[in-house]
């Protein structure tokens, strides 16, 4: 079937920033749940996904002029919750890549910062269009929230106190933005969206500007990514995720941007021991308006179409990687080809990695989460003299043991979110190598910064 206009995919989404700008609370905020209280230490650290029916838009827009007279085309908005850390600037970029448009917040207390100025170099290299959600007006001095309007309504009705903070705070970031050769603009003020990026006032705390926010993107991806958002039947998809679940074993949360997946697929993706293949057993989504990482009841499905966030349940998946694309075989022919590009894939992503002579071991569960963590040790100057997605094995162990005899202080593996094989700590215990594990990068970092200094006590 042709691509046209009749039939355009859900925007991808992301939503990106500094750190405690308010990213997870507006996502929050559209889905009227709390993920937020249960991440661990307060910052996203997996990519999530959200899919936003086109009737939950409307019903958040409600309130917005002129938005329910637009012919609304696109199917819902699958929004992306990426990492807030300044150290995942990879995932982020990874996220800009299949990112349609993206959600810049900035805390209007504070301007630009500089994780807001990392995430403004992605979306430029990547070309993104993005919104900006000038967030937090509900801080403003004498600001008297009234979400249940169009926030050009709600503005206008502010003491003048709260207007002329508004105003003054608003322009200040308008200038910080040109500071980075950035055209922006109050969203009723642009004078042209091809030129200047609108910017919305917004509170996740109140729900002001939601509406707005949400109509926003999808009048501009309706006018300005037409082209990119009709749906194609060329399988494109990513895995965000391998997460094992109680009564599925390992799955994989996908996600689809075109084409279709069917029950019995013959998948083919990135593994630590090499390519997988496998058979779909099934397509699971969650419930509307829920996040995939929240447990809760699945729906299942024969065949499911992009773009969409979907849990995939098959068989071996145990040892998939997450970060890179999954092939589909339609002919028992096409899986060798399928292997060597999956393969060529991983290959070429570890090959741009430079390792030092001298330095740790790193391990993570994902492609990502390890390019994340390098970036960290990068600026940090740890080097690294080995890296290896997957569980620690006594292999690994075995390697990073060749350090005792270059410079012991490296004899070290930092785990970053995976399981540590108890014969691989044996070892190490019985070698004098060290294995760190946290599931949080900073926490890893410190206990690597301790042992070095009790070292050289
Ligand atoms: P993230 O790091 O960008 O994901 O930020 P969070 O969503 O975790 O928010 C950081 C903190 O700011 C939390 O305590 C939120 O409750 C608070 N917050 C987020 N948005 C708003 C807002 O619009 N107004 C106010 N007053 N607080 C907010
Ligand atoms: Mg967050």
């Amino acid at each position: 079937k042709k691509r046209t206009v009749d039939n355009l995919r859900s925007p991808v989404v992301c939503v990106l920033g500094h750190v405690d700008t308010g990213k997870t609370k507006i996502l929050d905020k559209l889905r009227r749940t709390h993920v937020q209280d249960g991440e661990a230490g307060g910052i996203t650290q997996q990519i999530g996904a959200t899919n936003v029916p086109i009737d939950a838009i409307k019903e958040a827009a409600k309130f917005v002029k002129g938005f329910t007279e637009l012919a609304v085309r696109v199917p819902g908005l699958l929004l992306i919750d990426t990492p807030g850390h300044e150290s995942f600037s990879n995932l982020r970029s990874r996220g800009s890549s299949v990112c349609d448009i993206a959600i810049l917040v900035v805390d209007i207390m504070h301007g630009l910062e500089p994780q807001t100025l990392e995430s403004i170099k992605l979306l430029k290299a990547k070309n993104t269009p993005f919104i900006v959600a000038l967030n937090k007006i509900d801080r403003i001095y004498d600001w008297q929230p009234n979400a249940k309007r169009d926030v050009r309504d709600d503005v206008k009705g502010q003491s003048k106190l709260a207007m002329n903070e508004y105003t003054k705070r608003t322009n200040d970031v308008i200038v910080q933005f040109a500071e980075q050769g950035l055209n922006v603009a109050l969203f009723y003020k642009n004078p042209d969206p091809n030129e200047y990026m609108s910017m919305v006032p917004t509170s996740a705390a109140t729900g002001e500007g939601m509406g707005n926010l949400m109509a926003l993107i999808v009048e501009y991806s309706q006018s300005m990514l037409t082209k990119r958002l009709m749906y194609s039947n060329e399988l494109q998809a990513t895995v965000l995720e391998v997460k094992a679940i109680p009564g599925l074993g390992t799955t994989i949360d996908v996600i689809l941007i075109n084409g279709a997946l069917r029950e019995g697929d013959t998948l083919i993706l990135a593994g630590t021991e090499g390519p997988i293949v496998t058979q779909i057993r099934s397509l699971l989504t969650p419930q509307p308006m829920k996040e995939l990482r929240v447990k809760n009841t699945y729906i299942e499905y024969k065949e499911i179409k992009g773009s969409i966030g979907v849990k995939i349940a098959a068989k071996d998946l145990e040892k998939a990687i997450a970060g890179l694309n999954v092939s589909v075989a339609c002919q028992p022919d096409e899986v060798e080809f399928c292997r060597s590009e999956v393969a060529h894939e991983l290959k070429s992503a570890l090959s741009s990695i430079r390792l030092q002579e001298r330095g740790v071991f790193v391990q993570a569960s994902t492609l990502g989460s390890l390019e994340a963590l390098l970036e960290f040790l990068r600026t940090s100057s740890i080097p690294y003299s080995g890296i290896r997605i997957g569980p620690v094995v006594k292999r690994d162990v075995m390697k990073a043991s060749v350090m005792l005899e270059h410079d012991s202080q490296y004899a070290v593996i930092l785990a970053f979110d995976v399981k540590i094989e108890r014969d691989a700590q044996e070892l190490a215990d019985h070698l004098g190598v060290k294995i760190f594990h946290a599931d949080i990068i900073y926490h890893l970092f410190d206990q690597f910064m301790a042992y070095r200094d009790e070292l050289k006590a």
